[in-house]
């Protein structure tokens, strides 16, 4: 079972921030900012490939909730949200979560680095995509 089905089944500890029958949301042990919060199906899918349409609209319902919960109470300025889909995005708990990353603007959390499309690249991209 994977570390987060067993927080889901009360077999490992976690500050719980918001339950219900289908979603459960707790702090992350290695916070990014305080606060950071990830919210999980407790049905397990390990990515979002595999939860159902109907599971997922759900899901982002409740992570929206939870990130009013944490504007509101935390009085948190900003957020990111994001999920690692796979190992090579940085998954490294094969339960799909997303993650809520309380962020304000000197906290020095670095964000993508860009780079720029060398000339016909998007279009190949574009024509992949489209196909
Ligand atoms: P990811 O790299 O997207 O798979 O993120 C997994 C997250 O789970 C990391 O941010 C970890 O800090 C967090 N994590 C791992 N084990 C626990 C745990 N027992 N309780 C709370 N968060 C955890
Ligand atoms: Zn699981």
């Amino acid at each position: 079972m994977c570390i987060f089905c067993k927080i889901i089944n009360q077999e490992i500890p976690a500050y719980r921030v918001y339950e219900d029958e289908q979603v459960l949301a707790f702090l992350d042990i290695k916070p990014v900012n305080p606060g950071h919060t990830l919210v999980i199906p407790k049905k397990h899918y390990q990515n979002l490939e595999e939860i159902p349409e109907e599971e997922l609209k759900y899901l982002i319902t409740v992570v929206k909730k939870v990130a009013y919960l944490l504007k509101t109470k935390l009085g948190l300025a900003a957020y990111n949200l994001s999920v690692n889909n796979g190992r090579a995005a940085g998954q490294e708990v094969e339960h799909l979560h997303f993650h809520l990353i309380p962020r304000d603007a000197h906290d020095q959390h670095r964000s993508w680095l860009r780079t720029t499309y060398a000339p016909g690249a998007a279009e190949e991209i574009i024509k992949k995509l489209r196909s």
